[in-house]
């Protein structure tokens, strides 16, 4: 490894070799039905150790790794490889905004991004941390990438926003008072039983309400958007195929790649980064 900054750590050659195959048994079925399109594969890898995300980069050359929690996102991008494009797709809190874009320059993408205020956090953050780059940095800090969360299924649990009005001020607040910030696109979670129900032949509700905002939105903004198309992020572990039909441009895939997710009160980046010194 030639990046700065990072510790050592010990990766098991087994492991490493088990993760690898299942990620190329992902790309290939993310191949299979994205007809030549180009679909980003990100690896959720959430309550997983740093050792397997490096396992990932080494033997695979991912990149594109995805997070939920901010504290575990910051630990892991310390001791990683500083090319790793993180993804921060878990719930966001508003004080958690500006210390994650503060604080890594390789942050690619927060995807959760479900109020005005939250954004503008994200923006000072980044402003933050653009001012504060060294010129003999390697690294050119452009804006950060930016999906709105939306809430398809109207379920209470599921974060994001309602689409319509709601989503259509949260892009023009981002594209017009967030220098910082890049709108990307659109993402959603989507309700289990819409996508069990799509599995026996149904299509998911939830990705076909996730393609109309976007039409919606690209249709309403015009002009706004100078030019630019709004990506789509939807698909997980069991219904990534299906996304990918329905237009999907960006898979978030976990547990089809590193097994089943520890509770989370089990799980410390730092024991781990700790143990693998020993
Ligand atoms: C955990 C998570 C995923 C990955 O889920 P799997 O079912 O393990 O693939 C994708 N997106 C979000 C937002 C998540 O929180």
């Amino acid at each position: 490894m030639s990046a700065e900054g990072e510790v050592d750590m010990k990766v098991d050659p087994s492991r490493a070799k088990a993760l690898s195959s299942a990620i190329s048994s992902v790309t290939q079925r993310i191949e299979a039905v994205a007809g030549g399109r180009n679909v980003r594969l990100v690896a959720v890898s959430k309550l997983k150790p740093a050792s397997d995300i490096l396992a990932l980069y080494q033997e695979s050359k991912q990149l594109h790794f995805g997070e939920n929690y901010a504290q575990e996102l910051m630990e892991k991008a310390a001791v990683l490889p500083r090319d790793i494009r993180w993804h921060f797709i878990g719930g966001l809190q508003s004080n958690k905004c500006k210390p994650l874009t503060s604080t890594i320059p390789n942050l690619f993408l927060v995807s959760s991004v479900d109020s005005q205020k939250k954004a503008t956090q994200l923006d000072k953050g980044r402003a933050e941390l653009s001012s504060s780059q060294p010129s003999t940095s390697s690294i050119t800090l452009g804006p950060l990438n930016i999906h709105i969360q939306i809430n398809t299924s109207g379920e209470e649990s599921k974060s994001g926003v309602t689409p319509g009005p709601e989503a259509t001020s949260l892009a023009r607040h981002i594209l017009t008072s967030c220098p910082h910030l890049n709108l990307l696109g659109l993402m959603t979670i989507g309700a289990i039983a819409r996508s069990k129900a799509a599995k026996e032949g149904e299509e998911n509700e939830d990705f076909i309400a996730l393609r109309g905002e976007r039409d919606r939105l690209e249709g309403e903004l015009g002009d706004e958007l100078k030019g630019r198309r709004l990506e789509l992020s939807m698909g997980m572990s069991d219904d990534f195929e299906g996304a990918i039909g329905m237009g999907s441009d960006e898979v978030r895939v976990g547990s089809t790649v590193f097994g089943e997710r520890p509770a989370k009160e089990d799980f410390k980046v730092k024991r781990q980064v700790e143990a693998g010194k020993e």
